[in-house]
């Protein structure tokens, strides 16, 4: 298959020049080699996501020159299709319900960043069985039965960014230690979590490369076993310098001094956005 990429922002805020950086150098890519540039709006955080971002981010996107092919796609018009997954993890007894507090839930829900320091689920839950679960309950991957069902051998995934080039197989003992029972799902509000629907999407779209931030190679392993669990290809993975302001650190949404749109309002040009980026 030709190379296939994809942005795939969080409409919760502006695009800043980390996220141009992210889309120009997947776009690029896929330009240069004759593939295809797709567009995915990971929406699924019903509270946070605002139409008003989505708009912003597509006129930023086309005002940075950027073309994609075919349709947006947005996860939240998509809810229910990540049920077969989580049905199919579930009958393979590699789920359980969880009921820890929403604010420990909703960490787990968004997208890792750097500087958010990931927690690792202290397992409070893991003896439930699934016909405990009560409406609103979360669903947790109980990752020690996840890897077990590998019988020792372990999935690998290529990736093809300068800072972690090669092939990387899937370290049991890391993925224990350092990601954990991840939450998949938050039933009763018809969620997925970032993790699931970010995979899945990745095969929904036929993505070969995907393309993003090295904030997320650490929580590779985990999309990993997740699509290899539910019989699905490993795209390679991409991994990129992240931008980052005078004092090294990265950038995020509420750096609104570095959005796009205030770059534009100060008269800066697509070229001069390049520039500062290093492309
Ligand atoms: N939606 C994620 C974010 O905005 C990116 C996910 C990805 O590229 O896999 O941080």
């Amino acid at each position: 298959m030709s190379f296939r990429t994809r942005f795939a922002p969080s409409p919760t805020g502006p695009l800043h020049l980390g996220h141009a950086y992210s889309a120009l150098l997947g776009h690029d890519m896929a330009r240069a080699r004759g593939g295809a540039f797709l567009l995915r709006m990971e929406d699924t955080d019903l509270q946070r996501s605002k139409p008003e971002w989505d708009a912003q981010i597509l006129d930023d996107l086309t005002w940075l020159g950027l073309s994609w092919d075919g349709p947006v796609l947005r996860q939240s018009e998509h809810l229910g299709t990540y049920d077969p997954a989580l049905d199919q993890l579930a009958a393979m007894g590699l789920l359980y319900p969880c009921s820890c507090s929403r604010s420990q839930i909703q960490a787990a829900l968004a997208a890792p960043q750097e500087g958010v320091t990931h927690e690792v689920y202290p397992g409070t839950c893991k003896h439930r069985s699934m016909s405990s679960r009560r409406p609103g309950d979360a669903l947790r991957l109980h990752l020690d039965r996840a890897l077990a069902h590998f019988g020792g051998l372990y999935p690998d995934f290529e990736e093809t960014g300068p800072l972690y080039t090669g092939t990387h197989r899937i370290d049991p003992d890391h993925a224990l230690a350092e990601i954990g029972d991840v939450v998949l799902s938050r039933k009763g509000e018809d969620i997925v979590a970032y993790f699931l629907a970010s995979a899945l999407d990745d095969i929904r779209q036929e993505i070969t490369d995907v393309v993003r931030g090295e904030d997320l190679f650490g929580f590779v392993p985990i999309q990993v076993i997740l699509l290899s669990l539910l019989g699905h290809a490993i795209p390679r993975y991409h991994h990129h310098r992240l931008i980052r302001d005078e004092e090294g650190k990265r950038l995020a949404k509420r750096d609104d001094a570095r959005s796009i749109a205030t770059y534009r309002d100060a008269g800066k040009t697509p070229d001069d956005i390049r520039i500062m980026i290093g492309l």
